[in-house]
């Protein structure tokens, strides 16, 4: 069961949707890619154990909640917790 998990992108608070399935790590939604991480476009299966974030390009990847939302154009990454790494790990947000 999946359902749609909105974010925002960081430029322009343009606001897209992914449809996620089970538990939820996300770590952070960056206007530049996090070092060493990788990541896949909302089209590819980012649900995989390979991905480790996700690849929105603003307004023109599909993503955008609002299908007439123009966004910015330009990438932002959102990046999941990697498993088992405990650096990322301890920079979840406990407090939400
Ligand atoms: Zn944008």
């Amino acid at each position: 069961m999946t359902y749609p998990v909105t974010y925002y992108c960081p430029r322009c608070e343009t606001v897209v949707e992914l449809p996620r399935d089970g538990y939820l790590a996300d770590k952070s939604v960056t206007p530049h890619p996090l070092d060493g991480w990788t990541y896949v476009s909302v089209d590819e299966d980012y649900e995989s154990d390979e991905a480790e974030g996700v690849r929105f390009v603003c307004g023109s990847d599909g993503s955008a909640r609002d299908p007439d939302a123009e966004g910015c154009g330009r990438p932002f990454f959102l990046s999941f917790v990697r498993r088992g790494t405990t650096e990322a790990g301890s920079a979840i947000d406990v407090s939400r």
